[in-house]
């Protein structure tokens, strides 16, 4: 008899709701994880009891982290590139790699990626001062090259006068501006795919994805009308930027389809994302599984939708209102969601509600778009308190 080996112990950096929903494939699969949380009690730290509390920048918490795991991987891109070359250079596989993930850190790096690739993008260029942001033409987009997130770190602006708060937020923070032609979309779309180190890949279907103010509220999965053809580009184009980049696990490249019917690459992510939550419950392999096994080097799940359409929606804490008061709904709102719909399936990352944050999602999978959406709309509205008791 051979002895079983033994699961090696995956470390995650980041104790948010990604690393949380990577914890329950992980249980399925019997894969420990090691948590690095940047505080006790956040989403992650809740359920990895395996976890350390420190400061992602500091290489000597990493490497605490990181002893004894053969394998590193992410909840978010920003731990310092020069930690990644040490962590690789104690021995530590880490996927994604430095060289990859500094697409994800970097807007200006990312694009020219793309262009060096051939790839489709806004066009761009860096800027140093208002006036060069003149000579590339107004109206545009100005972005700081790191540290965005959810809109923040994007001013549409349309003169000189406009240009000053991007200007005033990258000299602070000690990043470039990147300029971008303000494109005419039609509608935001994302390709998801995941790579492993030894070069399997697989695509999920193209989704298109609803932001409010840089903040991603909605998803149909498969994006409904996509033209074929596009839905294929996308999702080569996808393909094609993991293997250059040598990524490893979830890549997701978010997408603008244009009014005149082209796809252009907005931003790049290294991790299981927004866009993909709908695989939970909609997908043969969930992206969290699928971001496990591929930084496992474990052949990769299969990508196909389980239903005709998934619809997710985001819960987000409810915009400040005095006048309101404390609005929204977490455990409370299970008795309504759940009876009205015995086929929702909901994700509560065990935050306190707060204006504008991320505190769950809604999946509602089904043959009926339209009833999809309104189940799955109806149920993040509910536990957001936009609807009243009298919608029971
Ligand atoms: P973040 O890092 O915050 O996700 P993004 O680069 O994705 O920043 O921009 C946030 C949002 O701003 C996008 O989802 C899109 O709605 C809008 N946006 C970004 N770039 C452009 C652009 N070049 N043209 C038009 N809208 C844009």
């Amino acid at each position: 008899m051979t002895a079983s080996t033994p699961a090696p112990t995956l470390a995650v950096v980041g104790g948010g709701q990604l690393a949380r929903m990577m914890a329950q494939p992980a249980i399925a699969l019997g894969l420990p994880l090691r948590l690095l949380a940047e505080a006790e009690g956040v989403s992650a730290a809740q359920v990895i009891p395996d976890h350390v509390v420190g400061d992602h920048r500091d290489l000597e918490t990493l490497r605490r982290v990181t002893a004894g795991c053969p394998v590193v991987t992410f909840d978010h891109e920003h731990v310092p590139t020069e930690h990644l070359h040490a962590l690789e250079a104690d021995g530590v596989a880490v996927r994604p790699g430095p060289r990859a993930l500094v697409h994800a850190q970097d807007k200006g790096v990312m694009r020219a990626a793309l262009e060096r690739l051939g790839l489709p993008s806004p066009r761009h260029r860096l800027v140093t001062a208002p006036e060069e942001v003149a000579d590339f033409g107004f109206p545009c987009v100005l972005k700081t090259t790191r540290g965005g997130y959810d809109g923040k770190g994007v001013w549409v602006v349309r003169d000189l006068d406009g240009c000053a708060e991007a200007f005033a937020a990258a000299e602070a923070a000690g990043v470039e501006v990147l300029a971008e032609e303000l494109v005419d979309f039609r509608r935001e779309l994302s390709a998801l795919v995941a790579r492993s180190p030894s070069g399997q890949a697989a695509a999920y279907p193209v989704v298109a994805s609803t932001q409010v103010d840089g903040i991603c509220h909605e998803v149909v999965a498969p994006a409904p009308d996509l033209d074929p053809d596009l839905s294929a580009r996308a999702q080569r184009i996808a393909l094609e930027l993991a293997g250059a980049l040598d990524v490893t696990g979830i890549l997701a490249v978010e997408l603008f389809e244009t009014t005149d019917g082209r796809v252009l690459v907005n931003e790049l992510a290294m991790r299981p994302h927004n866009t993909g939550h709908w695989t939970q419950d909609g997908a043969e392999t969930s992206q969290f599984e699928q971001h496990l096994r591929a930084v496992l080097d474990l052949p990769l799940g299969s990508p196909a939708p389980r239903a005709r359409w998934t619809v997710m929606v985001n819960i987000l804490g409810a915009p400040e209102d005095p006048e309101r008061g404390e609005v929204g709904r977490l455990w409370d709102g299970y008795p309504h969601a759940l009876a009205r719909d015995p086929r929702l399936r909901v994700h509560l990352y065990g935050k306190d509600l707060r204006p504008g944050r991320k505190v769950g999602h809604v999946n509602a999978y089904g043959d009926d778009l339209e009833d999809c959406l309104e189940r799955a709309r109806h149920a993040a509205a509910w536990f957001r308190g936009d609807l009243g008791d009298e919608s029971e």
